[in-house]
């Protein structure tokens, strides 16, 4: 899950990692009780959306800069009311953007150089790494690109945590001079509490600033979290904005289902992610492109099946639907139900293959067969996945 940069800065400042004290607005309304907050002088209007690369992002209407630096309020205000409502494009967020939704208004600070700091979890080593460069700004992916011996990393020992030679090979790599070096240290320590704290799965600063009087802040502001431990955070799930999210993911994750929207346009209903993950491999191999990645999981219920079929069946880029089950632990003919009673409540023009095998099988097909539902079934994975391929390019 992640959070806007706003509502990472709130979190920033209660783990003690400075940074600029600013205020959201969601409404043209709300802009100028967030702009008296501020003090007078120039303010920086940030489109929040989960997405980075606003600076050099364009909006569908041709505005340029999803970040704007402005002299003055009125002028931030002008800015923020081109932004709020417009879609956003960057370079993260694919070619459809983001419709910005709330504006975040910052004292502009004086900038005296840029970083670039990150903790995230690798996961060749099972550990959160501490990511560095003195090459911050809008572009880190291309530093990355050109000049990896500029990228800085440290591993961390999650049982001993961030030791202290560790925060100063950090500090020796930035180059800090001794007034920064004393406040990064705060920072660094601060920020690794904050990501291990809050079982964060990203927190990205980029860029790291310095000031003039030596001060270290987090400018941007990237933090995502491992959904797994969600449970224990209710106070983070409260900052979870469902509209950066899918709303068939929404959809999905009410009932316990796994499911990614793909650009495809073949579903796919599996049980078992290791199934899930081949179905979409035969798909592709026989020529055609999935459309989703949903795995019902090991011991789904009927009810779980009905919401999967209704979540496919509501992507309009679906042209053919591909139901391919083991029943290890599963019974099939729960399943078969599932995809009967969906069918039922929501009717099926689309080609559908479905392939069976495994325990109570035998009553799955029965079920289908009695159902009068027009369907093909598939004696293997190869034949099922041929058969909506070429089903799907003949419609
Ligand atoms: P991103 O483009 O999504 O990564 O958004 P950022 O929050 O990183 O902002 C983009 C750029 O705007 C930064 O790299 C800075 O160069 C500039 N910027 C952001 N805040 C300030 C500020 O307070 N003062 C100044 N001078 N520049 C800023
Ligand atoms: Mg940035």
């Amino acid at each position: 899950m992640n959070i806007h940069e706003y509502q990472a800065h709130a979190l920033f400042e209660k783990f003690g990692v400075p940074s600029p004290k600013g205020y959201p607005a969601a409404s043209v309304a709300d802009f100028d009780a967030a702009l008296a907050k501020l003090p007078d002088g120039p303010v920086v209007v940030k489109s929040q959306i989960h997405a980075g690369g606003r600076g050099k992002g364009t909006f569908t209407d041709g505005f340029k800069g999803g970040v704007k630096v402005c002299k003055t309020k009125a002028e931030a205000r002008e800015m923020a009311t081109k932004m709020l409502g417009n879609t956003l494009v960057t370079l993260q967020t694919g070619a459809a953007g983001r419709k910005v939704q709330t504006i975040y208004f910052t004292p502009a600070c004086d900038i005296k150089k840029e970083y670039y700091l990150s903790i995230l979890l690798d996961r060749a080593s099972s550990r959160p790494v501490i990511v560095v460069s003195t090459e911050g700004g809008m572009s880190i992916e291309d530093v990355a690109h050109n000049t990896p011996e500029k990228i800085i990393k440290v591993l961390v020992d999650p049982a001993i945590g961030l030791a202290d030679y560790q925060v100063r090979q950090l500090i020796f790599a930035l180059g800090f001079n001794p007034a920064e070096a004393k406040n990064a240290t705060k920072l660094i320590k601060a920020l690794y509490t904050m990501f291990w704290e809050t079982d964060a799965s990203m927190v990205e600063i980029n860029p790291l600033i310095t000031t003039k009087d030596d001060q270290v802040m987090a400018l941007d502001a990237k933090v995502g979290f491992d959904d797994n431990a969600l449970f224990r955070h209710s106070e983070i799930v409260a900052l979870r904005d469902l509209n950066e999210e899918d709303s068939k993911e929404i959809e999905a994750s009410k009932y316990g289902l796994s499911y990614i929207a793909l650009d495809g346009n073949i579903a796919c209903l599996v049980n078992g992610a290791g199934l899930a993950m081949s179905t979409m491999d035969i798909i592709k191999h026989f020529g055609g492109t999935p459309a989703n990645f949903l795995d019902v999981g090991g011991g789904a219920s009927k009810d779980q099946v009905v919401a999967a079929f209704k979540i496919i069946l509501g992507d309009p880029n679906v042209k053919g639907i591909l139901v391919n089950i083991f029943g290890g632990i599963m019974d099939c003919n729960v399943i078969a139900s599932g995809v009967v009673e969906a069918v039922k409540e929501v009717g099926l023009e689309l080609p559908l293959v479905v392939r069976l095998e495994g325990n109570n099988v035998e009553a799955g097909k029965t079920t289908l067969n009695s159902s009068g539902l027009k369907l093909v079934s598939g004696d293997t994975m190869a034949d099922a996945a041929q058969k909506i391929v070429k089903l799907v390019s003949a419609a």
